[in-house]
């Protein structure tokens, strides 16, 4: 089951997150002041192409509400199904020739015979486009036909020619937050009617890094793996995802000069088959974390919606305990274990070396 696909939103009062997207387009649309041109700029699986195709049905919904898409109408369920002639996605990583640009710019011309509807290009990764086909892009951009609607994509808006950038409106996707990410994830197990736990869904949510197709995608493999039980082991077996306990109890081992307790969990992570590189990383992040919360309360107060109410406690205790000079240490130690990870011969050496340092 593709969970993506399948819960991929249909309008805009769908969509979770990048709010300041959907309104200023509700707004532009309530106001028929559509821009012939935007950017959708922002990290992977933020809901660029999704928004795109969202844009492209509310400007040929025949029955818009509120300025969205209805998703019932022909036009909107033709994009939904890949059938609507007025939408052209190119992918421009994979049609990098001008062949493409120039029969977009022929297609255009023919744009206003229809039937009044928008022909809608949606261009993804344009940043891949070659030279030649970005000045002809730039050419269509400079004299846009009558009913045509470009919505470029990209992860890298800086690889962008600057004089397509200048005739577009441009808009910049954000990460996802856990908390938004949960929420998506939680209504999708409760239609999939799937037995998790809260914290397994941050887990996930946590480990996709701002991008919600990820934390789909995972969610999607969790699936067909477990079935509808979910429990912590199966989060750990078949996604390697490492419960933010480990990381707790390593700390506190290491304030504890307990030298045996750490080594026995790094190998413990090791034997289950868990990515030692992946732990150290987490480390280094939860150090950072500590680091903060140290600094600056409020923002130690803000990991409670990434991490849940308890992990965040547990760091302002840490943060009580561990001063910025052993702090730093500790960065530095597992920085340069990391670092050695990478042609030690035996995987865990470098961490226990560096639990050697860090309680002796
Ligand atoms: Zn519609």
């Amino acid at each position: 089951m593709i969970l993506y696909r399948k819960y991929r939103p249909q309008k805009f009062s769908d969509v979770v997150g990048q709010e300041h997207v959907v309104r200023t387009l509700q707004g532009a649309l309530q106001t028929g002041k559509i821009s012939h041109a935007y950017l959708f700029t922002g990290p992977r699986g933020t809901g660029k192409t999704t928004m795109a195709r969202i844009l492209a049905k509310a400007v040929n919904c025949a029955n818009p509400k509120n300025s969205d898409a209805c998703a019932v109408c022909d036009f909107c369920t033709e994009v939904e199904t890949g059938r609507a002639m007025d939408l052209i996605e190119i992918d421009a990583a994979s049609n990098r020739g001008i062949d493409e640009i120039r029969t977009l710019r022929e297609g255009t011309r023919f744009s206003s015979m229809n039937t009044g509807k928008y022909k809608v290009y949606v261009i993804d990764e344009c940043h891949q486009l070659t030279k030649e086909a970005s000045n002809a892009l730039l050419k269509t951009l400079e004299e846009p036909p009558a009913k045509t609607l470009f919505v470029l994509a990209t992860t890298e808006a800086h690889k962008v020619l600057p004089t397509i950038i200048s005739r577009v409106q441009r808009f910049d996707f954000k990460k996802l937050a856990v908390e938004q990410i949960m929420v998506k994830l939680a209504s999708i197990s409760e239609t999939e009617k799937i037995k998790i736990e809260k914290d397994l869904l941050r887990l996930i949510a946590l480990q996709a890094e701002g991008s919600l197709r990820d934390a789909e995608s995972n969610f999607s493999k969790l699936i067909a793996f477990q079935g509808k039980n979910i429990n912590e082991e199966a989060v750990k077996e078949v996604l390697g995802i490492i419960p933010f306990n480990f990381f707790r109890d390593w700390f506190g081992f290491v304030h504890q000069k307990k030298q045996a307790e750490a080594t026995v969990l790094v190998n413990h992570i090791y034997q289950s088959g868990l990515d030692l590189d992946n732990f150290a990383k987490g480390l280094l992040d939860y150090a950072r974390r500590i680091l903060v919360a140290r600094a600056s309360p409020v923002v130690a107060a803000s990991f409670q919606g990434d991490i849940g109410a308890e992990h965040a406690q547990a760091i302002v205790d840490l943060a009580k305990d561990l001063d910025s000079k052993r702090l730093s240490q500790v960065i530095g130690i597992l920085m340069r274990a990391r670092e050695e990870m990478k042609s030690s011969p035996i995987p865990q050496l470098p961490l226990e070396l560096a639990i050697a340092e860090l309680t002796t």
